[in-house]
């Protein structure tokens, strides 16, 4: 119960093909994401979480996304990275802003 996740423009847009060949001009970015709490992360285990890149001019900038799997690998912060990747972004790392444990775990192989 964190993020309310009934806005509907939040997904992919890269699909939207009925514009005309011509570059729309930038959105000014929305408002940033509140800060977000600290984040107390268990070693090997799975969350889904939601993130922003917070990059000043970066085209993604303070764009919520969710990730329904993001795997926690030893724990620490260093190894716990979301990089924004899209097409034309600045490769910097986002912001995780909120975790939940998944409930139960993904069985892993
Ligand atoms: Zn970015």
């Amino acid at each position: 119960m964190t993020e309310d996740s009934s806005d509907p423009d939040i997904t992919d847009s890269t699909t939207d093909v009925t514009e005309p060949a011509w570059p729309p001009p930038a959105d000014p970015p929305p408002p940033p994401p509140p800060a977000p709490d600290p984040i107390t992360w268990e070693p090997q285990t799975w969350y889904s979480i939601t993130f922003a890149c917070l990059t000043p001019g970066c085209s993604q900038q303070n764009i919520v996304k969710a990730a329904p799997m993001f795997y926690s690998n030893n724990g620490q912060l260093k190894f716990i990275r979301v990089v924004c990747a899209a097409d034309g972004c600045c490769g910097k790392d986002c912001t995780i802003l909120t975790a939940q444990k998944l409930d139960p775990q993904p069985i892993e192989e």
